[in-house]
């Protein structure tokens, strides 16, 4: 069959990859000029260093098939994350750890008692069900904390008040009465040691995978193939008929110093006054190298107007309606299957998006085998 698919991030790719395997053509388009969407890396001119050019990727799993296939396309190095935060003049450490917990207070608690100190005399226990992302803070942090580094972070990553926003996002983030800093739990953890472009290249390399880039999607070449996978915008699809899913976009504002800037990857600014939420530097990404040189993004969050690359879904009640709206006319259409971040509307770590690229593959030739039709998303976004 001719497939075609439409992004060159790790959807595509992994898709691509799977379905090239099977014995199919695949024709893979990117608006860009680089495979990889906004995994993308690539070295600074001047410097040298590997810069996560759509902001940090760190690669993260317990999928051990997830973790065993990005292996076998390229190195990883080993990397923990370890994020800073800055708040009220100090430099904390996160996720709120027992070091957090005894910087902020002033104490030098031992697990079992941070855990009683934070439970009995903070945490606003009257919460049983936390439905908010302010009453998960308070719930299991209290207000002292979750104004340090929560409340104001969280203004200036998604533009409104943490009461509006669910629960969810913050149980992203683990609260920890031991001196556990690494940011994710996961029991793979990573980054590749050329970046994640070499990466997708490799999965891409294939001689029934032909990769087009600066190419827009346009509804005429669906007609050319016997099936398209899109990792665009879902409501782009359908050229905006409903009006427009709401994102967070992100800009950077890039700078160089020599040596070492801040001395870690990324430094969060929990306050609301500092305008930005965060700074990375991007050296400390690649700690097996060696630059004279280093390069810092300043990140901004704001709201995603139509010339602005989509980053973050933002997934509240009207936006929830609108999706609803949009996959009833996905359903109804044939011959296509959304995938990735954009196509399903859905926040995705790297690992999860990988996981459904291959199930979305497989779910494909499986239905093929058993002539039945493809459904427009292989796993519901609602
Ligand atoms: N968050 C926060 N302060 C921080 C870090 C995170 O308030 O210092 C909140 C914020 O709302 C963010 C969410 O926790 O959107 C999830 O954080 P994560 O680090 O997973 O966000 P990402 O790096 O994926 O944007």
């Amino acid at each position: 069959m001719n497939i075609l698919l439409v992004g060159a991030g790790l959807s595509g790719a992994v898709i691509g990859r799977t379905l090239a395997e099977a014995g199919h053509q695949i024709t893979i388009i990117d608006g860009r000029d680089h495979i990889g969407g906004n995994c993308h890396t690539e070295r600074d001119a001047d410097t040298g260093v590997m810069v996560h050019v759509y902001g940090p990727h760190i690669f993260h799993t317990d999928d051990e098939d997830v973790w065993n296939y990005v292996n076998s396309f390229t190195t990883f190095m080993p990397y923990k994350n370890r994020v800073k935060t800055t708040s009220q003049k100090q430099v904390f450490s996160l996720p709120i750890n027992l070091h957090t917990i005894n910087q902020y207070y002033g104490k030098t608690m031992r697990p079992d008692e941070a855990r009683d100190f934070i439970q009995n005399d903070i945490a606003d226990t009257t919460i049983a069900d936390p439905q908010t992302f302010e009453e998960q803070a308070l719930r299991f942090v209290g207000p002292d904390l979750y104004e340090a580094f929560f409340k104001g972070y969280t203004i200036k990553q998604w533009g409104v008040q943490p009461s509006e926003l669910p629960a969810s996002i913050l149980k992203r983030l683990p609260v920890r009465f031991n001196y556990d800093d690494n940011y994710f739990f996961h029991r793979f953890q990573g980054m590749p040691e050329n970046g994640y472009t070499p990466m997708i290249a490799a999965i891409l390399d294939h001689p029934s995978i032909t990769v087009t880039l600066n190419t827009m999607f346009d509804p005429a070449m669906a007609d050319a193939h016997d099936h398209v996978f899109y990792s665009g915008p879902l409501d782009g699809y359908f050229d905006y008929q409903l009006g427009r899913l709401g994102y967070r976009t992100l800009d950077f504002e890039k700078f160089s110093a020599t040596g070492d800037y801040q001395g870690c990857a990324v430094m969060n600014y929990g306050e609301v006054d500092v305008p930005y939420t965060r700074i990375t530097e991007h050296k400390h990404f690649s700690p097996w190298e060696d630059h004279e040189g280093t390069v810092c993004y300043r990140e901004f969050s704001r709201a995603c107007t139509p010339d602005d690359i989509p980053y973050y879904p933002i997934r509240q009640v009207k936006e929830k309606a609108l999706l609803g709206d949009y996959l009833k006319l996905a359903e109804d259409t044939t011959g296509v299957t959304f995938v990735g971040r954009l196509g399903t509307y859905r926040y995705l770590d790297m690992d999860v998006t990988i996981r459904e690229a291959m199930d979305t593959a497989d779910a494909f030739l499986a239905a093929q085998d058993a002539g039945t039709a493809m459904p427009a998303f292989v796993k519901p976004p609602l």
